[in-house]
């Protein structure tokens, strides 16, 4: 088939290659001059054991799943990567509670070599943390994502796919048997598909609308949710991912490490109306005071702004967190089509086992 998949992010990249490795003719449409350029490239780079998410969700199986596979992708395809472990920290009695039921989650959910531990043996493996008791999550790890998405185009190329960059899809009508194509940008014009995935990321909705047909209540809202770190001026002090207890719409501002040892923290939750990536520097003190939590050692004066990105969520503050949404056929009555909405984190994590899921729908 000819497979039209819209937006190079992650998601894209991966639904594309596992389409090619299928045999399918794949071309990506790219609204930007490049790869990764939405939220693929504003993310903590965390390779998530898939502790979090409920019994039976999407996210929980694709996390775990996904998980599996991109260890291996990363080992035969040398993507720079690092299984450094996680610890999600209790600071006092009542978090000790909420850890316990993140490792009965965790077990749930299938991750390997979960266990608590107390803060004494916490300490032994991170001399400056400071808590009463710790979940150790020896498969969570840190990955190159640059690296991961350019080794996903490398592999979809080899297999004949290409991708058009400044090339932005405008609308869709199915004509059977084909999807009529509109695209914008450097050249715009029509062509004829037989199946398309709409990868589109925070345009993944508006996109949606402008499909010929598409049933409106089919489209989710799209609900912003920022989440901004801040660099540490320092040297880091710890070896591995270090979480507090989850917030509402976020993991909690935890430690992440980079594949060059530099520390930041982040992202917190900063609920928005607009697409913007400017960081008010006020948001520290509140990192300062979450983060003197679990490491009272935190310096004065060492928090700097570094970056955002924005989750493409499905519900707002205080609701329950949506799933992970793949649209297929059986949802909503059109041929050859998946629109994927919500992929917010674990997304990176997810993306290969997401992928065959939407190859699958292909096949259909
Ligand atoms: C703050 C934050 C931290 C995160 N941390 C992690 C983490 O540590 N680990 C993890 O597993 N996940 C994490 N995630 C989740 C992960 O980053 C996302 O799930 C993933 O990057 C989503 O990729 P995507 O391909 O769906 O979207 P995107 O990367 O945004 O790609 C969509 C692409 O579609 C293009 N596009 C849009 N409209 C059109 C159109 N009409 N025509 C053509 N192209 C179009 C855009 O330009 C864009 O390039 C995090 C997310 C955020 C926001």
């Amino acid at each position: 088939m000819q497979v039209l998949v819209i937006g190079a992010g992650v998601i894209g990249l991966a639904v594309a290659r596992a389409a090619a490795l299928r045999g399918h003719d794949v071309t990506v449409a790219e609204l930007t001059g490049g790869i990764a350029n939405g939220v693929s490239s504003r993310n903590s780079e965390v390779i998530h054991g898939g502790l979090y998410y409920p019994t039976g969700s999407l996210r929980a199986r694709h996390c775990v799943q996904g998980r599996r596979l991109l260890y291996d992708f990363c080992a035969s395809h040398g993507v720079a990567h690092r299984r450094c472990g996680k610890l999600v920290v209790a600071t006092d009695d009542a978090e000790l509670g909420k850890v316990e039921g993140i490792l009965r989650q965790g077990a749930i959910n299938g991750v390997e070599g979960l266990e608590m531990i107390g803060g004494n043996a916490a300490r032994a493996l991170e001399p400056e943390l400071c808590c009463v008791g710790a979940l150790v999550s020896p498969e969570s790890g840190i990955i190159d994502s640059h690296g991961y998405m350019r080794a996903l185009w490398g592999e979809l190329e080899d297999h004949g796919g290409m991708i058009a960059f400044e090339t932005p899809v405008e609308r869709l009508r199915w004509q059977a048997p084909h999807w009529h194509v509109w695209f914008g940008g450097r050249d715009p014009g029509t062509i004829d598909f037989d199946a398309v995935v709409n990868a589109a990321g925070l345009g993944a909705q508006a996109l949606a609308r402008r499909i010929e047909g598409y049933p409106a209540e089919h489209v989710p809202r799209l609900v912003l949710a920022k989440g901004n770190y801040f660099g540490f001026a320092g040297r880091p002090v710890f070896s591995r991912l270090v979480y507090p207890t989850p917030v509402d719409g976020g993991l909690g501002v935890h430690v992440t490490l980079d594949l060059a040892g530099r520390m930041r923290f982040g992202p917190d939750v900063e609920w928005i109306a607009e697409e913007t990536y400017s960081i008010d520097a006020s948001r520290a003190d509140a990192f300062y005071a979450r983060i003197r939590t679990y490491w009272p050692g935190l310096p004065d004066d060492s928090l700097v702004p570094d970056y955002c990105g924005i989750r493409p969520k499905l519900t707002g503050p205080g609701e329950p967190a949506a799933d992970f949404m793949i649209a297929g056929p059986a949802d909503h009555g059109l041929p050859r089509l998946v629109n994927l909405f919500g992929i917010e984190s674990p997304g990176l994590t997810a993306s290969l086992s997401l992928a065959e899921a939407v190859a699958g729908y292909l096949a259909d």
